[in-house]
């Protein structure tokens, strides 16, 4: 019994007429990363890699973090361990990396924006991030991308610190670079985006914020900010007819990835994986293995017309 249970809880999650979802696990550190593949995960869809920072008065060295990336990675075997760089400001504070007040934190110099301008941390990073790629399929994510030349910016940066690990006698290799899809700039021009990144995870939780305008740390809005609201669901369903047509690969590494009623609509919208907190792996294996492609694609549609996300809740139960 123990053999067959432990087997439907591993690879890909099945839907009624044998469709495949991919899921992985989104994970704060090396620890959970190696926890969430014995649950089932296919691999990591988000490292977020600022747990490393929080709560210490000083950063991460490079050797550091290469340790708890190298585990991650080392723990996701073939799959993919997709490592998200430092994604600082917002509500994410740290004492080490000060950020400059500011009166709008969410619209101000968060993510990749406050990388960008403290280069020397992102540096250390990505040695550390290289170094991990030598030791088995580590993918980079960039968080709060709003244009392509951020990518672009930060791939000059890696080549630089390639070359100097390399001089150092140091195994490192370039992984490959994708971008966070979280802004509506970035959803609304992913064919752009595309050109320049090697694959999107589509961070819902912050596209839901920016593009309903609510707070997601406010809980007076929260019902505004549903991610199921049908202007999320466009451009989530664009972001990935975008990927698709490009012929990179997407994951949805936001909350509702790991929605119950979400995901059989998510999986309809082409080929996505889904990415969640490991203790959600099972229940979302259930809920798509009772529905079609068919079905699921028929909920979309429906859902896609509705006016707002109280309606799409309501409909999808
Ligand atoms: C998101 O915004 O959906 C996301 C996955 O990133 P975070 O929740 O860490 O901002
Ligand atoms: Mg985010």
């Amino acid at each position: 019994k123990t053999a067959v249970s432990e087997e439907a809880l591993h690879g890909p999650a099945v839907m009624r007429d044998g469709a495949e979802v991919t899921l992985r696990a989104n994970v704060g550190n090396a620890e959970e990363a190696v926890e969430s593949q014995k649950k089932g995960a296919s691999g990591i869809g988000l490292f977020r890699s600022e747990f490393l920072f929080i709560g210490r008065d000083s950063l991460p060295d490079e050797e550091e973090q290469y340790e708890a990336y190298k585990k991650a990675v080392e723990a996701c075997g073939k799959a993919p361990c997709i490592i998200r760089t430092l994604d600082v400001g917002g509500d994410k504070k740290l004492p080490a990396f000060p950020i400059p007040k500011e009166d709008n934190p969410f619209l101000g110099v968060r993510g990749i924006r406050a990388e960008l301008r403290n280069e020397s941390v992102l540096r250390t990073q990505l040695r550390a991030l290289l170094r991990a790629a030598a030791c088995g399929h580590c993918a980079v994510m960039l968080p709060m991308v709003t244009n392509p030349s951020e990518i672009d910016r930060v791939k000059v940066i890696a080549g630089e610190e390639l070359m100097a690990l390399k001089e150092e006698g140091k195994e490192a290799v370039l992984p490959n670079f994708g971008a966070m899809i979280e802004t509506p700039a970035a959803a609304v021009c992913a064919e752009n985006i595309a050109k320049h990144a090697g694959f999107f995870s589509i961070g819902t939780n912050d596209l839901a914020q920016y593009t309903l305008a609510a707070d997601r740390t406010n809980e007076a809005v929260a019902d505004i900010g549903d991610a199921l609201h049908p202007a999320v669901l466009r451009l989530i369903k664009h972001t990935i007819e975008a990927a698709n047509a490009a012929g990179i690969p997407v994951t949805i590494c936001g909350e509702i990835a790991s929605d119950a009623l979400a995901a059989p609509i998510l999986a309809a919208m082409g080929r996505v994986a889904l990415s969640m907190g490991a203790g959600s792996l099972s229940r979302v294996r259930s809920a798509l293995k009772k529905v079609s492609t068919e079905e699921a694609g028929e909920k979309l549609e429906k859902a896609l017309s509705l006016e707002d996300a109280k309606a799409v809740r309501e409909f999808l139960k």
